[in-house]
């Protein structure tokens, strides 16, 4: 099982000697970092106010995600400062398609998740138990200095899920933001408002996983609910902060057009018509192995109607060399930013204008 788990968290190997002295932990008594949002209540238990399933965690038990431990009746994070993935990859990978294209990101990820996505692909990480995943000693201090040390852009929360690992995230951002360095996170979107206005404080972009758009799907597919995570996509767009959308297409599950179509209806109006949507390819994967892969005609068949909503940036994504995953002009339909994979093999924006027609694409260039 572990040598499968070192495997899966590719992005460990960094290209310098930044942890050559540092050696991996695995099943040690975390002394964990105590929670900013919960409630105290009777006999010793709290409640989580972190995300929407508000837990009431009793003495000595973990909430939902599994990181989150009531001790003393006290509300500590045990993976703070305990990433199991550590690693530099490049900005189109998040898929973050108008975030500083072409620049690479120190990606980091905790142990734990809120939702229970029978596809998920990151489940050996997701979904396991704290004491069963190797991770390393990083201090928010050690994760800036190695951003520093790689030369990234930006330091990228994704993998598993970084709004469980909310302190440990807010305070390596804090402090990646006061040494010149962006921060984006890619997220389920399933967290109260009040900490992810707090937090929005400290990125300055989002990706938010918007898994379908019926509460059937929300419920049978994650054993969550939709309406947390459109919460959470209207206040990012209103924090002014970045914002991109990606939603996995998967076959006879969430590809009803008529489905398609109110989502993207609803993110023109909620989210704007410049936020980029991006439609990525399903693999058979965890619990969804009999499901075959999307078609990549499903894929441009919900860019179509993505576009036919009014959507000015629609991408489809899994599908490498595909021509949907290049950026076009809205206005003049000129490719100005052609991809290849995770590659930027050509970036024709000049100060993030059209040198066509002038045309200003939104985004952070
Ligand atoms: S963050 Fe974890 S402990 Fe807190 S409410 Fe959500 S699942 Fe429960």
């Amino acid at each position: 099982m572990k040598r499968r788990l070192l495997r899966v968290c590719g992005a460990l190997l960094l290209s310098g000697m930044a942890f050559a002295s540092w050696n991996w932990s695995a099943g040690k008594a975390p002394p964990g970092h105590e929670c900013r949002f919960y409630k105290t209540l009777f006999d010793g238990q709290v409640q989580c106010r972190l995300c929407p399933r508000k837990c009431i965690v009793p003495e000595g038990k973990r909430g939902t995600c599994g990181i989150r431990e009531n001790r003393g009746g006290k509300l500590y994070l045990i993976t703070y400062g305990k990433p199991c993935s550590l690693g530099n990859e490049p900005i189109e990978k998040a898929p973050f398609f108008h975030f500083l294209p072409g620049t690479r990101r120190l990606v980091l990820a905790t142990v734990g998740c809120v939702l229970r996505c029978r596809f998920c692909q990151n489940w050996e990480i997701s979904q396991a138990k704290f004491e069963d995943v190797p991770y390393r000693e990083v201090s928010p201090e050690q994760a800036v200095a190695v951003a520093l040390h790689e030369k990234v852009s930006s330091i990228c929360f994704t993998f598993t899920e970084p709004t469980v690992y909310y302190e440990y995230m807010y305070d390596v951002a804090k402090l990646a933001h006061e040494k010149g360095l962006k921060t984006s996170m890619v997220s389920s979107g399933y967290i109260e408002t009040e900490p992810l206005k707090e937090l929005l404080k400290v990125l300055d972009a989002v990706k938010i996983d918007l898994k379908g758009f019926t509460e059937k799907f929300y419920e049978e597919m994650a054993a969550a609910d939709l309406e947390p995570v459109l919460n959470s996509i209207k206040t990012v767009k209103q924090s002014g902060k970045w914002l991109e959308i990606v939603n996995l297409v998967i076959p006879g599950q969430n590809d009803d057009p008529k489905d398609l179509q109110r989502m993207c209806l609803w993110l023109k109006e909620n989210a704007g018509a410049d936020t980029p949507v991006h439609f990525t390819r399903f693999f058979p994967q965890y619990k969804l192995k009999s499901v075959p892969p999307t078609p990549v005609a499903s894929l441009v068949r919900a860019y179509g109607i993505a576009k036919a909503a009014g959507l000015r940036y629609v991408y489809v994504g899994n599908v490498p060399g595909h021509p949907m995953e290049n950026t076009a002009c809205p206005k003049c339909g000129k490719t100005l930013i052609e991809r290849q994979g995770y590659q930027i093999v050509k970036n024709a924006l000049k100060g993030g204008r059209c040198p066509y027609c002038s045309e200003r694409l939104r985004g952070l260039w």
